[in-house]
């Protein structure tokens, strides 16, 4: 099978260091391996969309050397697919809809675990929906932090997928539209090494395939706090793109020269000497 990785950034801020972090090593992970490179708008959270930063973000890529083998999908556009995979959770009574305040929700521990609502329902006001998830331990190897292990029932519970205003969680439109672009690899921050047991059982409940994983290292502040979009914190100018580029090339141990020109030729000469397996691993360093 082809590799086919991505990049999936959500649109609550201007492109930052970390995630051209994560977008500099999915793209590496792929060329390296022959493969494609798929770039996924995760516009599904319009509460928290800034305006205008799905525009930036996709213009800003190319800028940094970054050209995806496709046009971007966007989440906003896959409603229907991913009302197609609730309907086929909700048929297979894998799904629940759920009520419940979030006193009730902590007074549970913050999370269900039966397979129920414990609140009355409120034929008033929409649920949010949750999975219904059994005593299941998932175990997965990810590329770069080693052999993983959860419980799901423990440490995620009943989880949501779809949330009380209507609109799907990403660990649903996720997983959907990581089948549906083909890809064989994910390659994307240590905040999300978490969420990854919950993408594969969902996977397995949609009879969707898993693919391969692999969680960067996180870009972390001078306080040690994850450096992030909504923030504002470190955006990245992409109308002078080589020396952020080059500093995300040296946070992913990649050597480059530093006779390359233009960001083309310093990621071709990144590319040059790329090796998966030197990536570093450790979860936390600053940027
Ligand atoms: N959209 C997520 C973010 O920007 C990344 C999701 C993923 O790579 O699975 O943090």
């Amino acid at each position: 099978m082809t590799y086919c990785g991505r990049f999936a950034p959500s649109p609550t801020g201007l492109l930052h260091f970390g995630s051209l972090v994560a977008a500099v090593g999915s793209w590496l992970c792929a060329r390296h391996a022959g493969g494609r490179w798929l770039v996924r708008v995760e516009d599904i959270d319009p509460p928290r969309e800034v305006a205008g930063s799905a525009r930036a973000i996709l213009a800003a890529l190319p800028a940094f050397g970054l050209v995806a083998d496709a046009p971007a999908l966007f989440q906003s556009q896959r409603r229907d697919a991913y009302d197609a995979a609730f309907e086929r959770l909700r048929a297979a009574d894998l799904v629940f809809p759920c009520w419940c305040s979030r006193a009730q929700l902590a007074a549970e521990g913050g999370m269900h675990r039966d397979g129920r609502c414990i609140a009355a329902p409120e034929p008033d006001r929409p649920p949010a929906w949750r999975l219904r998830v059994p005593d299941v331990t998932i175990d997965f190897d990810d590329a770069q932090q080693g052999p993983q292990r959860q419980n799901l029932r423990d440490e995620a519970g009943d989880f949501v997928i779809r949330r009380v205003e209507g609109y799907y969680a990403y660990q649903l439109a996720c997983v959907v539209d990581d089948a549906f672009q083909g890809i064989t690899e994910v390659v994307r921050g240590n905040d999300l090494l978490d969420s990854t047991a919950r993408q594969v059982w969902l996977q397995r409940c949609l009879g969707l395939p898993t693919p391969a994983y692999r969680h960067l290292p996180l870009a972390l502040d001078a306080q040690g706090r994850k450096l992030s979009k909504s923030g504002q914190a470190h955006p990245v100018d992409p109308a002078h793109p080589m020396p952020a580029l080059r500093r995300a090339l040296a946070f992913l141990d990649v050597q480059t020269s530093t006779h390359a020109d233009s960001p083309a030729a310093l990621l071709d000469d990144a590319l040059a000497r790329f090796d998966p397996a030197r990536l570093p691993r450790l979860a936390a360093r600053t940027s």
